[in-house]
């Protein structure tokens, strides 16, 4: 509404800091953690190692790929969400064996299967009161120049 954008394009910021940051080319890096006794990985990020209870866990950038493990379809969207149903709702399977809940973009909810390759995509939500658009992260069908076999 009449300002003008004459500098730098302002910058993306993450929805939620403690999930996932921006990588320089906007693409979200999933912040986890990785116990350094018996190397099982967590997203989010937990203070205690769930399998052998060891405190204090290194933070790790995870997979930005992954499969989707489990998915359901939702049909009716909570008050506020940005999305318009019908959308997907994936658990995606990352290469650490960390299940991580996210939106399925770009691709029609009847679409998504179970074991499909998917990777990380930015979503925008919003701006903040600086103008930066607020971002959020979402999986995608893996873009795979072997699976171009359209009907
Ligand atoms: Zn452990």
């Amino acid at each position: 509404m009449g300002i003008r954008q004459r500098e730098r394009a302002p910058a993306a910021v993450p929805l939620n800091g403690r999930l996932f940051r921006l990588d320089e080319a906007g693409r979200p890096l999933l912040i986890g953690r990785r116990c350094p006794d018996c190397g099982c990985s967590f997203f989010p990020s937990r203070v205690i190692c769930a399998r052998c209870s060891r405190i204090g866990l290194e933070e790790v950038e995870l997979s930005g790929c992954g499969k989707i493990w489990s998915y359901t379809i939702a049909h009716q969207a909570p008050p506020g969400a940005v999305v318009q149903p019908p959308y997907a709702i994936a658990q995606v399977e990352l290469p650490e064996h960390v299940l991580v809940q996210s939106l399925v973009t770009d691709c029609r909810p009847e679409d998504v299967r179970i074991d499909m390759e998917v990777e990380i995509a930015p979503v925008k939500v919003g701006q903040d009161e600086d103008g930066r658009d607020l971002v959020a992260f979402a999986f995608r069908p893996a873009r795979s120049p072997a699976r171009n076999d359209d009907e």
